[in-house]
């Protein structure tokens, strides 16, 4: 399918690197495909990101049915434009589209036509360490129409981001709420998919975490409110004695590309990593035993997160001393030599 091009009329400039912050910073143009029974996915095109017309009536703003990606472009010292795991992304959304009736699409040609996009955008991509292009592909339902069903007709978009560093003071370990009560998503539901309900489900439960102080919520299982599942937007991994542990994925859990790159690492330099049930009482046991060493989140914008504190109804522990656990920074460093073009990509996960 040919990509039609439009270039926008305004030239606007990239703020400066320290003056960026997260997802509040769109570039000039979009790319933008839309959907029919009829015609598959078609009138492929980048132009000026500017509004939609979409009419009130659309599905999506009814039912829900959305689905969307988040991904980063790094920029390296010689210049040269980094995607990390880009293919993995997609395959996950068409995995997400499936889970929520919304039409596949070809990989090959999306990844070529943000490429594209990308390329035209070369100078919104911040250049500093630390900073990069967030991206954001998007599909949504545009059936006028407010029966409930999958909608006919669709609509897939790419916008582009430029973005601070997150941790522009070095890495801040973060504080938890255990959520005992509200749940992100339950087996058998969507929480294995990337879709906007699950986000707007965590909402509640994030807010009463942050009016007590607390960064991010630890969610547990949805059935039995007994076994961790993921931390805030990020999966989670935790040091026990020198077991590298992650809870297994089982439906109501995101699965997480830096979470696979995490495993891939921790196997490689020989860790004793596993996938398994953990249970809210196991993490507060080991740390009674002495054995709990670390714990941190993995997602695509800290890429890790070391966390320093959890609360759990009346019980608070603390883990490590305040600083970033060495395993932590041990991902952390090796994940972005290798965004950033400082390491070799060992693992063939650019491009
Ligand atoms: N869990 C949830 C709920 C998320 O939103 C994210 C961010 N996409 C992750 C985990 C981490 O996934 P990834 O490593 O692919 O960014």
């Amino acid at each position: 399918m040919e990509i039609k091009v439009t270039l926008a009329q305004t030239n606007r400039t990239r703020p400066q690197d320290s003056a960026l912050g997260f997802g509040n910073v769109f570039t000039d143009h979009m790319f933008v495909m839309d959907y029919s029974k009829d015609n598959g996915w078609h009138d492929a095109r980048i132009e000026p990101y500017a509004d939609f017309s979409v009419p009130p009536s659309a599905m999506v703003f009814h039912y829900g049915q959305a689905i969307f990606e988040g991904l980063k472009a790094y920029k390296t010292p010689d210049k040269k434009i980094c995607l990390f795991r880009a293919k993995d992304n997609f395959e996950r959304m068409n995995r997400s589209a499936k889970g929520l009736c919304i039409p596949q699409i070809d990989v090959d040609f999306v990844m070529d036509a943000m490429k594209k996009l990308i390329k035209l955008e070369e100078k919104w991509i911040p250049e500093t360490l630390g900073t990069s292009l967030y991206i954001r592909p998007t599909i949504i339902a545009t059936d006028p129409f407010l029966g409930v069903r999958a909608s006919y007709t669709y609509k897939f978009f790419i916008i582009l981001s430029s973005v601070g560093a997150y941790y522009a003071d070095g890495l801040n370990p973060v504080k938890i709420w255990v959520e005992k009560e509200h749940v992100r998503a339950i087996r058998g539901g969507m929480g294995e998919f990337k879709t906007a309900a699950n986000y707007a489900a965590s909402l509640f439960a994030s807010e009463e975490a942050k009016k007590n102080g607390y960064d991010q919520v630890l969610w547990l299982d949805g059935i039995e409110r007994k076994y961790i599942e993921e931390v805030g937007a990020m999966n989670i991994f935790l040091l026990i004695g020198d077991e590298l542990v992650t809870p297994i994925l089982n439906g109501s859990i995101l699965p997480g590309i830096t979470r696979y790159s995490v495993i891939s690492l921790a196997k490689k330099w020989g860790m004793n990593i596993s996938e398994r049930k953990i249970s809210v009482e196991e993490v507060f046991k080991a740390h009674e035993d002495g054995k709990l060493t670390e714990i941190f989140g993995s997602g695509t914008a800290a890429v890790i997160s070391p966390v320093g504190e959890i609360r759990y109804g009346d019980k608070v522990i603390s883990i490590g001393d305040g600083t970033p656990g060495e395993t932590a920074m041990k991902f952390y460093n090796a994940l972005t030599d290798i965004q950033y073009g400082k390491a070799e990509d060992t693992e063939n996960w650019l491009e």
